[in-house]
């Protein structure tokens, strides 16, 4: 089971622009639909919809969070990261860059979030990540 749009859909495409696997199929005003084979779980889509008319995979309606801005994001801890980049690998909207540190004798690359806007939250890094080196925040701000 995977993210699903429920019959509140009125067809206004916001889901499908912030798709980032192109998972969502549908005419303009008419209820839209995930296509599961391509959905990868990330919830960019029911975070946005303006008609909270989008299903989790338990079955949940997703909470909206309108502000943008307001998604979560990830934070690194550098005093765990080892560098591995699976949580780059992990980044559905390639928005995790790795930032040289040469104050050590190894040249050890580090995540950041480069482009805070493209993040969609989904979490993805957090996830991968094998050594719990990234936490999630929603900002306030
Ligand atoms: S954002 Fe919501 S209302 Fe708009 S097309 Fe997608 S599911 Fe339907
Ligand atoms: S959960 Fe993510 S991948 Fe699936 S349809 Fe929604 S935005 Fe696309
Ligand atoms: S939460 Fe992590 S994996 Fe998901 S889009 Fe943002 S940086 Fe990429």
């Amino acid at each position: 089971m995977t993210y699903t749009i429920t019959h509140e859909c009125v067809g206004c495409s916001v889901c499908m622009r912030v798709c980032p696997v192109d998972a969502i199929t549908g005419k303009p005003k008419e209820r839209h639909r995930i296509v599961p084979e391509i959905c990868i779980d990330c919830g960019a889509c029911g975070r946005i919809c303006p008609y909270i008319s989008i299903k989790n995979p338990e079955g949940r309606v997703c909470e909206r969070i309108r502000i943008r801005s307001r998604w979560p994001k990830p934070v690194f801890d550098y005093q765990r990261c080892m560098g591995c980049t699976i949580c780059v690998e992990a980044c559905p909207t390639a928005c995790i860059d790795l930032k040289a540190d040469r104050g050590t004798r190894e040249t050890i690359r580090y995540p950041v979030l480069k482009n805070g806007r493209n993040c969609i939250g989904c979490a993805f890094c957090m996830l991968e990540c094998p050594v719990d080196a990234v936490e999630m925040d929603q900002p306030t701000g």
